[in-house]
Formats: structure tokens, sequence, C-alpha cells
């Protein structure tokens, strides 16, 4: 098992940093339950020191960097990232308690994500707008200066790297407040900036408690922009303390995203990726695949393979790798079971589920994933996030009653569908209110390059993709009289 350190600490200009309150959170391994290291608990006195270094840094040093030079830090810092997956991913995977390949894969994505945003530092320009005679207009896009990103534990190292990577890149100063539940790898790749040559001051992380470090973050009138993403609730919440000082925010707030079968698609394409969309990270994944609406046609056959697929799958420790591990705390395996008695008390049957190894540590917070089947679109797991591994199938007689059914959420964040119809693919993908359609696909492998976020509860602003780097920067027009 791999040898983490046992104490982690605030990484503020450039160093460790110990919480000034002295006080610690205890880190636990979701596979087992045990306590495995103690982390610092950020207040708002941490939050203001590292408030205070992002904007020397700003101000000073790293504002004075080029872009091409920010672009080079950002390539050096994917170089370092990519010769230390093996390490990354196998702390992630500890620390949320997916299974060892997906802790890979996020730390391969990190990687990607700082290529992604080095070789766009230096091609964010502004235009020229023709005006009237005499003038030249032109307008710039400038960074907002210190941001603040407030991150969850589902995806620490691809969030991190969406949000912090596009902020560096367009020359901000970051004060970056993690998730109390799994953060480590993060502590891990700050070290690795600051060897990629990032001054001191331009990325700074607090760790601690949502409502203390997280809460002073968002409350903190130094910070020029915060990207959160979390639950509906806390992003309202975060959105309010920002609006008190006029902070502009970026909202990824998760879905519950339909993917949509009609009678001509290819079910061996769809089949392995209506599957993974809802098991990858336990279900625990803001654009999981969480309802399948299928054509009356082939819903009978589609359910049955769907179910003996259910029944295939695994849930063990992290290490094991199977195709589930533990989900992250006990609270969210609380969460899940309420879900699945609610249903069962309303009439619902579970139509399949998988199976947790019988000799799984008894402290972890294991959880089989289930397959409901005909569940109305008034019923709660329908409607609401379950952010665990729980499908829904529900049948559909015609192309408006599907694209009906897609669009009856509080939700926006991603759709799939599934048909040879070119047409109506296109209707389809019009039809549906979110941010990003799949069209005979699901979630693109996670899709660095890909503009993502959502409507309706699900947020707003957009991140990945060049598109964030206009989500990090305010821009400026400048207008030259010269006649
Ligand atoms: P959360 O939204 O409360 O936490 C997300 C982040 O916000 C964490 O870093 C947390 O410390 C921080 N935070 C919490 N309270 C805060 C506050 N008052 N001010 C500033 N920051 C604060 O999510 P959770 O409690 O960890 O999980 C609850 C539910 O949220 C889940 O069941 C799931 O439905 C949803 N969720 C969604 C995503 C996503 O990717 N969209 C990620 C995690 C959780």
């Amino acid at each position: 098992m791999l040898q983490a350190p046992s104490k982690y600490q605030h990484f503020i200009d450039n160093v460790a940093v110990a919480a000034a309150s002295g006080e610690s959170i205890a880190v636990v391994d979701p596979s087992d339950g045990s306590v495995f290291a103690q982390l610092a608990r950020g207040t708002a006195a941490d939050i203001d020191k590292a408030v205070i270094a992002a904007r020397r840094a700003a101000d000073g040093v790293w504002g004075k960097t080029t872009p091409v030079e920010r672009g080079r830090i950002l390539a050096r810092w994917g170089l370092l990232v990519a010769d230390a997956v093996a390490e990354l991913g196998a702390l992630e995977s500890r620390d949320t308690g997916k299974p060892l390949r997906q802790g890979l894969a996020d730390a391969n994505a990190l990687a990607r994500y700082f290529e992604f945003y080095g070789g766009a530092a230096d091609k964010l320009h502004g235009q020229t707008i023709p005006y009237q005679n005499g003038y030249t207009v032109l307008t710039i896009r400038e960074p907002h200066g210190v941001t603040g990103h407030i991150i969850p534990w589902n995806y620490p190292m691809q969030i991190f790297g969406r949000s912090v990577g596009a902020a560096l890149a367009a020359g901000n100063a970051c004060v970056v407040k993690p998730a109390e539940d799994a953060c480590l790898s993060l502590i891990r790749v700050a070290e690795l900036g600051a060897q990629a040559g990032l001054p001191p001051g331009a990325l700074n992380i607090v760790t601690g408690l949502g409502s203390e470090a997280g809460q002073a973050l968002a409350d903190h009138p130094g910070i020029d922009h915060i990207s959160f993403t979390g639950s509906p609730e806390t992003g309202k919440r975060v959105a309010q303390s920002a609006a008190a000082h006029h902070c502009p925010v970026t909202l990824e707030l998760g879905g519950k995203s339909p993917q949509i079968v009609f009678e001509d698609a290819d079910l061996d394409a769809a089949l392995p990726v209506l599957v993974n969309a809802i098991i990858q990270n336990c279900g625990q994944t803001c654009s999981a695949g969480s309802r399948v609406l299928i054509a009356a046609g082939i819903y009978d056959r589609l359910v049955g393979l769907l179910a003996e697929r259910f029944q295939a799958l695994r849930v063990g420790p992290s290490t094991s790798d199977l195709d589930l591990g533990p989900l992250i705390n006990e609270k969210q395996l609380h969460r899940v079971r309420e879900y699945l008695s609610a249903a069962q008390a309303g009439g619902l049957e579970i139509a399949a589920s998988g199976s947790v190894l019988p000799d799984v540590p008894g402290g972890g917070f294991y959880q089989a994933p289930a397959l409901l089947a005909s569940v109305p679109s008034d019923n709660l797991l329908f409607q609401q996030e379950v952010f665990g591994p729980v499908l829904v199938a529900t049948r559909f007689q015609d192309e408006a009653q599907a694209l009906a059914l897609a669009n009856d959420s509080p939700y926006g964040l991603v759709a799939g569908v599934w048909t040879r119809d070119g047409a109506r693919q296109m209707r389809m993908a019009r039809g549906i209110r979110t941010g990003q359609v799949f069209l005979n696909n699901y979630g693109a492998g996670g899709g660095v390059e890909l503009p993502f976020g959502g409507v309706k509860q699900s947020g707003y602003g957009r991140e990945k993709g060049f598109e964030a780097l206009y989500g990090f920067t305010t821009l400026k027009t400048i207008a030259m009289r010269h006649d």
C-alpha cells in the first residue's frame, strides 16, 4: 500500500504552512474507514494569508510574467505530473476510494489540462472594432487578479486542472479550497507547480472545512472571481457571499443527465457506455448519465441487457481495481441508501444490482449499483441527483415525449442521444436544454478541449476548453481618438 505522508499542511507562497488554529482534520480511507493522515484545518486567518500572497504575486512577479512564459511553466508542470502519474493516481485512489485505474486516468487528465492550457496561454487575444473615422478601438483580455477555486471531492485533480490550469494560463493568481474529504493529491501537485517555475503566491492552497475555510474564501473581499463546483445549495450560498462584494462566479452544480436511446440505435455500442456513465466513480460524477430514456419498441430488450450488465458488476476496495470502489464517506452512503429505500417504499423495484465483494473491510462505504425500471418522471429518483451508482430507466413512445422527458428536470448539464437518424440527432441536440449533448457517445472521454457547464440548477459559466479562458478574464475596451 502507498506510504503517504501522515500530515498535510496548507501550501502558501510555495511553502508548507501550518494551520493558524493549529487544528487538523482526520483523513479517512473510504475503502476501510481507517484514518491514514491529518489535514490542516484552515480558517479565515489562513485564507487571508493566502489571499495576501496571491495579491502580491498578481501585482508582482506573476503579473509581469509574459503569456509565453506562463505557458511554458504550465507545460513543464504537465510533464512533471505525467512523470508522477503512478504516485498521484495511487494517492487519489486511496483518498477518494475510486478504483486505481480511475485515479491514474485522473492524473493523466490533469497532465493534459496543463498541456492544453500551457499551449493556450499565448493565444488569448482581443479584437479591433470598426468605429467612427478618427478612432481605433480594441479589446484586450485581462486576468481578474486573484481567483478563488472551491473544489469538490469527486475528482480533485481533474477539477483543479480545468479550473486552476485555465486561471493561471490567463494570468490570475489562485487561492484554492479543496474538499475536506479528498484533496491530498492537490498538495503534491502544488509542489510540482513550484518545481515547474510558478513563482511564490501564484498558487496557494488552504485546506479545511467548507463552513470555515470555504465560507471565508467566498466572503473575502480580496477575491476577484470564484469558480465553484459542488452542490446547488452550497453553490447558492457561495454566490450570495460573493455578491456581497460584487465578485463574479462560475458555478458547476451537478446534474441528472439523460441518455436517450431510440429504436434505431446501435445497442452494442451504446450498452457499455450507458453502464459506464453511471458506475464511473461510483456514480459520484456531476455528469453521470443517471437517467436512461428508452424507446418503447426496444424497452424490454435494453432493460434486459442493462440488467445482465448490472448483475455482473463488482464492488471492492480501491486497490482491487474492480468496476466500482466505495462511496466517499458515511454521509454519502446514507444518502444513496435513503434514496433507494424511499423508491422501494414508493413501489419501485430494483430490476438488477451488482454485488459487493464478500470480504470487503467492515469500515468501508460500499454500495452495490442498482438499476430501477419503469421509473415515472415525477419520482424523486427521476428528478434528484443521487450522486451514487443508481440508474433509472423510463420508457418513451415517440420523439416528442423523449424530448419532454429529457427536459423534465431541474438540472441541465449533459445529455446523450443514441440514434442513427441524422435529422433526429440534430433536432434532439437543439431541443435539449443542457450545456453539452453527445450524439452516439457520452462524455467524450473527459474532453479537456470541450467547453463544459450547465443551465438551470446545473449552474452557469463554462470551464474546460479554450472557452474557460474567457471566464477567467475580464474584457477591457480601449478607444483611441487620433484625428
Ligand atoms: P458541497 O457542495 O457542500 O461541497 C463542495 C465544496 O464546497 C467542498 O470543497 C466544500 O468544502 C465546499 N463548501 C461547503 N460549504 C461551503 C460554504 N459554506 N462556503 C464555501 N465552500 C463550501 O458538497 P458535499 O457536501 O461534499 O456533497 C453534497 C452533494 O453535493 C453530493 O451528494 C452531490 O449531490 C453534490 N456534489 C456535486 C459535485 C459536482 O461535481 N457537481 C461534487 C461534489 C458534490
